[in-house]
């Protein structure tokens, strides 16, 4: 089989310890060629600087494309196009265009800036306004939480294409035949952007269930048994993740998938030993 395209997620650092932690797992990463690396938004744009400042970073003194997210959460119209034509004219010309969760929390309703965009759809529609931007959006394998069906996931994402989307990544799922179900549902609804999975190896258990229960990403006991007992012992936890996360990107491949997009929480070695056993090095 051959070595699949892969892409990564980092999120911008906090302290000046995350700073160097991302960066380590950056140059880590960055020999495996990646197709694009993308730099998550805080809540309600608590982190716009700093995701600006990686983003420029990434574009500065690296030869990786970084991809901007970027939410619509406690923002009027006039601040996300702002944001968005200061990547334009600095060199950003990919984002992630995202709605966001309710500041108020997953799972509570989700209230528009008075002066602001509803969605990521609007997102989309307005950085294709400002300029020719390459646009990814999310979708969710296992129903975004809010939503009342997969058929309504299904049309939100078509919303999101015919506002210009060129590609979207899936929330994290555990097991293949979800994301395959969707990817059915969506090549059956006229959908033919690609749909890359995005894998996130176990880093810590406990931190990994909190956000599969935030949003909708059903965790097997299958899953949680491989685990068990193993809190004090990272190293043979790791080597637990990555060996899940390649057979679940192994069973992928099977289906034709061939682009992964790693979560990989700025840890370089998970999403290092995956790779490797997909076939893709340095
Ligand atoms: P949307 O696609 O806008 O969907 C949200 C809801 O809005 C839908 O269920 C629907 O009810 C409604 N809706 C959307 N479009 C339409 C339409 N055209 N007509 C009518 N109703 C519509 N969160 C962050 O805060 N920062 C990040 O960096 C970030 N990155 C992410 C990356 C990926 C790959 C994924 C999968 C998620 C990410 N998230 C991020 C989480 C995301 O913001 C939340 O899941 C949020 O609740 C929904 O955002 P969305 O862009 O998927 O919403």
């Amino acid at each position: 089989m051959n070595a699949p395209i892969i892409s990564f997620e980092f999120f911008p650092p906090k302290t000046e310890a995350m700073e160097e932690k991302l960066w380590d797992s950056i140059k880590q990463l960055a020999p495996l060629c990646p197709d694009f690396v993308s730099v998550t938004y805080g809540a309600g744009g608590s982190t716009r600087e700093r995701t600006h400042r990686t983003v420029k970073r990434i574009l500065d003194e690296t030869k990786l494309k970084p991809v901007a997210h970027l939410t619509c959460v406690d923002a009027s119209k006039e601040q996300v196009d702002e944001v968005l034509r200061e990547y334009w004219a600095s060199g950003v010309k990919s984002i992630v265009a995202l709605r966001g969760d309710p500041p108020t929390g997953v799972g509570t309703k989700f209230v528009a800036n008075i002066d602001g965009y509803h969605n990521a759809t609007d997102v989309v529609k307005a950085a294709k306004k400002i300029a020719d931007f390459d646009v990814s959006v999310s979708f969710y394998p296992e129903k975004h939480p809010e939503s009342p069906s997969l058929a309504h996931d299904i049309d939100v994402l078509k919303a999101k294409i015919d506002a210009g989307a060129n590609r979207a990544i899936s929330q994290f799922f555990c097991e293949p035949d979800k994301y395959l179900r969707f990817r059915d549902l969506a090549v059956k609804n006229g959908i033919n952007i690609p749909l890359l999975p995005g894998i996130m190896p176990v880093g810590s258990v406990k931190g990994y269930l909190r956000m599969a229960a935030g949003c909708n990403t059903e965790v097997p006991a299958w899953f949680i048994d491989a685990f068990e007992g193993l809190d004090e012992s990272p190293e043979v936890r790791d080597l637990v993740a990555a060996s899940i996360a390649s057979d679940l990107c192994t069973k992928l491949q099977t289906e034709g998938v061939s682009h992964f997009h790693f979560y990989t929480l700025n840890k370089a070695s998970l999403a290092l030993a995956t790779c490797r056993r997909l076939g893709v090095k340095s």
